[in-house]
């Protein structure tokens, strides 16, 4: 159980507050396209404006590698972020972050005012957690808040590295609901507890699939890995995604299932194509059998029942990666099945992030999750149940 000390826990009336969140927003032209991670940020920042904090905001942005890249500024953040707290939100132009002009900007700063530091990765040693950089952004404070999810599970100065030199270090609302949802939920879940996983290899998803196997009753597998499983169950693939190397361990998994009473669903349908395009020729075949030349590229419809009816019964559900190449429309129907399941059942729903967060949005099925991570590659790792440096760092209760 991880229970950290959190924004609830500490006066921050007149103190300097450093919020490590996640802004890394995309942007096209200057334009910020996307600002979901900004909504989700300011529950903490107004609660920290109402409690009085001087409120010093820092997040990176892309990868300017160390160099002030103009085009990598968060300067289109404060405006906007300005714009959603109804209150000003100054943009600390300074190319060293924390310089002159960063260091003059917080010295400046009156009880409940905002600013924000410019993009932390201008600085090389911020991926690296130098010492310097994590001494000069704690030098800024006298608390530490960490609200970006999203890379708590590098260590990096501005969110684990400057935890060394700061004596109240605690999460932020955002983290504290991925911590509650991601870590707790799933190493104490109500059961049925299902997992479902998907998206294009074995090989990235292994921990996850052997720490799950450990926690879950029913445990389903679909989209591009699922044909290494079939292979490995002596099924024909054709010419599907498929990693050879892994059929040893896909056939351990398998019976390490069985071991453990764990129910492990594979797609018994595919549809398959002549070309991995969306405008390819394509046919539904079983499991198994996908002939030469043609690969599998969604589930097919008895499958889509199968996985839907076992998230029916779930009191939770977890699910990351999609069940095919979604991103081609004639190819995501197997996706979309599977977030309206998710959408409709009465279970605890957690949608891992990147590309299953995507197609949840997209499809309008969002609020109907119960939470949706913000971090893709941090929600695998807490799936795969490793420590997240981001998460270790802060104090505990
Ligand atoms: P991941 O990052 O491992 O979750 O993989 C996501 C990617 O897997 C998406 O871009 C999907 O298009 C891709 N994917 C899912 N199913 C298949 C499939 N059957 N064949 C090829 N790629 C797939």
């Amino acid at each position: 159980m991880l229970n950290k000390k959190s924004v609830d826990d500490i006066n921050v009336k007149g103190k300097k507050v450093l919020v490590r969140c996640d802004f890394n927003v995309p942007l096209i032209d200057g334009k910020i396209t996307d600002e979901n991670r900004l909504v989700a940020a300011l529950p903490t920042i107004k609660k920290l404006i109402a409690d009085g904090g001087k409120i010093i905001l820092c997040s990176h942005l892309g990868k300017p590698k160390g160099e002030a890249v103009p085009s990598l500024s968060l300067a289109p953040v404060a405006v906007r972020l300005s714009e959603l707290l109804g209150q000003e939100v100054k943009f600390a132009a300074d190319p060293e972050v924390v310089g002159p002009n960063a260091k003059a900007a917080v010295e400046a700063m009156k009880d409940g005012e905002v600013i924000l530091l410019e993009n932390t990765r201008y600085r090389a040693e911020e991926t690296k957690n130098g010492e310097a950089f994590s001494k000069e952004l704690a030098s800024l404070c006298d608390v530490f808040v960490n609200d970006a999810f999203g890379t708590a599970h590098r260590a990096h100065c501005s969110n684990v590295g400057v935890t060394q030199y700061v004596d109240t270090a605690v999460v932020g609302y955002l983290m504290q609901k991925e911590i509650d949802f991601l870590g707790n939920a799933v190493n104490n879940p109500e059961r049925p507890f299902v997992a479902i996983l998907g998206g294009a290899k074995v090989s990235s998803k292994i921990s996850v699939i052997e720490n799950l196997l450990d926690k879950v009753d029913t445990l389903i597998i679909g989209g591009g890995m699922s044909y290494t499983f079939c292979k490995a169950m002596g099924g024909n693939v054709g010419k599907s995604l498929l990693e050879e190397d892994y059929c040893d361990y896909a056939r351990n998994m398998l019976k390490k299932a069985e071991e453990k009473g764990v129910k492990l669903l594979l797609p018994v349908d595919n549809v398959v194509a002549d070309d991995f395009s969306n405008d390819a020729n394509s046919k539904v075949v079983k499991a198994g059998e996908i002939p030469d030349g043609w690969e599998g590229l969604d589930i097919g419809p008895d499958t889509e029942k199968i996985f839907c009816d076992a998230v029916k019964d779930a009191k939770t559900v977890v699910w990351n990666g999609p069940m095919g190449c979604f991103e081609m429309p004639n190819f995501a129907h197997g996706t979309e099945a599977v977030a309206k399941a998710l959408a409709e059942t009465e279970a605890t729903t957690i949608i891992g992030g990147g590309d299953s967060a995507a197609a949840v949005n997209q499809l309008g099925y969002g609020d109907k999750m119960t939470h949706i991570s913000t971090g893709g590659g941090a929600s695998l790792e807490f799936l795969e149940g490793k420590e997240l440096p981001g998460v270790a760092a802060a104090n505990d209760k």
